[in-house]
């Protein structure tokens, strides 16, 4: 079977691309490494890994592809289907695994739905929990692939299974149309899963090499979601795209354009500026714990070994409070929010 699964072609005369170590000295990051697939296999019931033609989005990507194993045909074992069945929310908007909506699955299943249609003559079903159509011409889209005659399935799917001796299909998918209350049976010859997004491989250890935050959901966190959405809570540091959460190609390079402005803005000024308050370290009653050179996150406290005193870099300070608050000597202030400062400023209202 010509499968998606299956390897590419070797073709000759393709530019192999071998990975390459860097070493680069640089001022600023733009975190941009993307998404990985949700598995759907931890899903049985979908048939994923256990039945023939049950791809995901990304594979049948690859049978469209002119470069891919097809050339760009969609062939099940070397026929083009009669019946196409594509999934929605596998693994996303669901309690059991990501509460998330993962923003693109509609509008792509929709774009797998008016290639079937323009390639195959097959009839094309798509099962959903609600039609997310958001962004500009979007809604549009969707009206013109229901012109083209896909059924819309209101309701999740309870299984994929092999389809019985007889069947007009390879596969049976059996849902329930909450539109119209009743249960369904629709034989197909494939069955396309639009599993959700999740962080990619590896975005957990880039995260903590550079001290950033990440959201509920495993993305990384910007600074602010709606002041800064590209920046992060370490200064020079931005992020773009899927790494921050799942967005279509539009948003991805919105963000990423944004991103780069930001970066250029810097450079152009050759200098930065920083946020006045800082912690700050009264030498005179640090006792030597460094519980606080421990905790920062931010490793802007180093231990000077001479002197026997903790000491705050200025520049790397983000003035988060946590080792003035950790510090049982209480000798780390917030510059300009000593005790003092705080309560003179409450008196100075109070005798207002
Ligand atoms: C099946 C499918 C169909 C889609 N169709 C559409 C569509 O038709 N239109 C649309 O607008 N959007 C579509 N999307 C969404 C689109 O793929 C994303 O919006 C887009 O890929 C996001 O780009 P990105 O650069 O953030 O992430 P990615 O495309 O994931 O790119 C991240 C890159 O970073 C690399 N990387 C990861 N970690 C590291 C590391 N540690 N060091 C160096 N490199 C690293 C990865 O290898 C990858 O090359 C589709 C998504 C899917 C799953």
């Amino acid at each position: 079977m010509a499968s998606p699964r299956s390897k590419p072609s070797q073709k000759p005369n393709v530019a192999c691309i071998v990975d390459e170590v860097a070493h680069l000295d640089v001022g600023q990051i733009m975190v941009s490494t993307g998404f990985k697939q949700f598995d759907p296999s931890v899903i049985p019931q979908y048939g994923y890994g256990r039945l023939d033609n049950v791809v995901t989005g990304l594979e049948f990507e690859r049978m469209l592809s002119s470069t891919g194993p097809t050339d760009g045909k969609i062939l099940i074992d070397g026929e083009a289907p009669r019946a196409v069945a594509i999934l929605h929310c596998v693994g996303s908007r669901d309690e059991n695994f990501n509460r998330y909506c993962s923003r693109v699955c509609c509008m792509y299943a929709l774009k797998f739905a008016h290639l079937v249609r323009e390639r195959t003559n097959a009839e094309v079903y798509q099962f959903y929990i609600d039609m997310r159509a958001f962004g500009k011409g979007y809604e549009e889209f969707y009206s013109r692939i229901l012109d083209e005659g896909t059924t819309m399935v209101r309701g999740k799917v309870a299984e994929v299974m092999a389809a019985p001796d007889g069947s007009p299909g390879k596969l049976l998918v059996k849902a329930e149309d909450s539109l119209l209350g009743v249960r369904r049976e629709v034989p197909v010859d494939l069955v396309i899963l639009c599993p959700a997004m999740v962080p990619s491989d590896g975005s957990q250890e880039l995260r903590q090499l550079l001290h950033l935050s990440q959201s509920g959901d495993g993305f990384l966190l910007e600074r602010h979601p709606k002041l800064d959405p590209v920046g992060t809570a370490s200064d020079g540091i931005y992020i773009a795209g899927c790494a921050q959460g799942p967005k279509d190609i539009p948003d991805t390079v919105a963000q990423a354009s944004a991103a780069a402005s930001k970066m250029l803005g810097w450079m152009a000024r050759g200098e930065m500026t920083i946020d006045p308050i800082k912690a700050e370290v009264q030498e005179e009653r640090c006792g030597g714990c460094r519980v606080c050179h421990a905790l920062c996150p931010y490793n802007a406290i180093s231990w000077v070994e001479d002197e026997k005193v903790a000491r705050v870099e200025e520049a790397l300070c983000k003035g988060c409070g946590v080792c003035v608050a950790a510090c049982p000597a209480s000798a780390i202030v917030g510059s300009g929010f000593t005790d003092q400062q705080i309560y003179a400023e409450i008196s100075g209202l109070l005798a207002v």
